[in-house]
């Protein structure tokens, strides 16, 4: 399986030729006699909600790397082999904000396919976490060249831009996570 679309094998290197499979194209290997398969590549990410102010705001991060550099996101990333989608998303959160969550401590946001860039399809799992769960303050780390928290007025007011989808989740996050009871 390779995450862009192959024109060569992965295996041999040999030059694939197109083919069709249950009415899908696919790209095949002539010599290994196989598919390459095209498929989505999972990831995690987690919009951590801090719900101590009069209106709930999200820990974003600005991307520091392409595609999509300068726009906002909510922390995340590529699930590694044998890991866990909320260990995945915790562990993100750390490396791209500083901020350290338990992946316990996650509940499912929405899960989605992110619009394709350069051919690379991305599924995400968007998980929320409570502010008051998570220990750290935000420091910008890899991959990101901000990380702070934002209310959705505070964001629509600055003028930045937020990725498709993550733009959703943030504004989800924030009402799935209303202000605190008093
Ligand atoms: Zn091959």
């Amino acid at each position: 399986m390779v995450s862009r679309p192959p024109t060569f094998c992965p295996d041999c290197g040999n030059r694939l030729e197109e083919t069709t499979v249950d009415d899908r194209e696919r790209m095949r290997c002539p010599d290994c006699e196989a598919v390459v398969w095209h498929n989505p590549v999972p990831c995690a990410g987690v919009a951590v909600v801090d719900r101590s102010g009069r209106e709930p705001a999200v820990l974003c991060v600005e991307r520091g790397v392409p595609p999509g550099v300068g726009e906002w996101t909510i922390p995340g990333g590529h699930i590694e082999t044998g890991e866990e989608p909320p260990e995945a998303a915790a562990r993100e959160l750390e490396e791209e904000t500083g901020v350290a969550v338990d992946p316990a401590d996650l509940e499912i946001l929405a899960a989605s396919a992110v619009p394709p860039r350069g051919g690379k399809h991305v599924v995400t799992v968007h998980y929320v976490a409570d502010r008051a769960d998570a220990a750290g303050d935000p420091v910008a780390g890899s991959d990101a060249t901000a990380a702070r928290f934002w209310t959705p007025a505070e964001f629509d007011a600055s003028g930045e831009t937020f990725r498709p989808v993550h733009e959703q989740r943030f504004r989800e996050a924030t009402a799935a996570f209303g202000p605190r009871s008093r």
